[in-house]
């Protein structure tokens, strides 16, 4: 099964609207036609970004709100970041887990809002260095993976994205080896292959975690590893570009 494969860039709560323009005409001209891009700026950048960005790259957002329009002060629903022009919405990063106390069953809803409204959920999941210290990993992100199964069932994930991100190489310059990725990333895609062999086989599962120009290539050469989700690193064209020609 040849799976295109996907980076995309979260930039977290970071930039200025220039920042937009500068990104996208870096991008311009500059990726292979190998692989999809995608860029997730803060909600404010999202028209901006949008519309400076050339054809093909997708745009995504950062988080939505597990509820349809009405009565939810602060929050941004689905269909708006539909209505704005987004392809993909990243939901249960590990920051919302941890700052925002989400938990896998808001997480779960936000899935499923955003799948409903026609976009490509991109799921967080991964441990804590404690977590991995305990020798819980693929206890951890299974359970992550499966709350959106039982509420929903493995189809959930047809058209969806899964993003392994171990917690403590988010930001700290560490990275899970490539053998240790692809070891969490086939024991994803295998569970969900046992209910839904061929959404399985076709889902994208992205690393994601401190991934650089020069560690990118050895990451996505791993079979179960089909690009991704890069924080820092997107925030630099040149950076971003390297890593993007990296997975394809
Ligand atoms: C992220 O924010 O999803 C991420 C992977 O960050 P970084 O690449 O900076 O570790």
């Amino acid at each position: 099964m040849t799976r295109t494969p996907l980076v995309a860039g979260n930039w977290k709560m970071n930039g200025r609207r220039g920042l937009a323009g500068e990104i996208a005409a870096a991008l311009t001209g500059s990726l292979s036609e190998n692989v999809e891009v995608a860029l997730c700026p803060p909600y404010p950048y999202l028209v901006a970004l949008g519309d400076a960005l050339p054809a093909g790259v997708g745009l995504g957002a950062q988080d939505v709100c597990d509820h349809q329009d009405g009565a939810f002060t602060g929050e941004v629903s689905a269909e708006m970041l539909a209505d704005l022009g987004c392809r993909y919405v990243i939901v249960g990063h590990s920051e919302r887990r941890e700052y925002y106390g989400e938990s896998d069953d808001l997480v779960a809803s936000k899935f499923l809002r955003a799948r409903e409204a026609g976009l490509v959920p991109i799921l967080c999941v991964g441990e804590t260095l404690r977590q991995r210290e305990a020798g819980d990993t693929e206890q951890v992100v299974v359970q992550q993976m499966m709350t959106v199964v039982e509420a929903a069932g493995a189809g959930a994930f047809e058209n969806a994205v899964l993003a392994y991100e171990p917690v403590w190489a988010i930001g700290t310059g560490l990275t899970a080896s490539p053998e240790e990725a692809q070891a969490v990333h086939a024991l994803l895609r295998g569970t969900l292959a046992k209910s839904a062999p061929e959404v399985a086989a076709k889902m994208r599962l992205l690393y994601g975690g401190s991934v650089k120009a020069d560690n990118a290539a050895p990451l996505f050469a791993q079979p179960d590893i089909d690009g991704g989700l890069i924080g820092g690193a997107s925030l630099k064209a040149d950076e971003f570009i390297a890593i993007c020609r990296a997975a394809g």
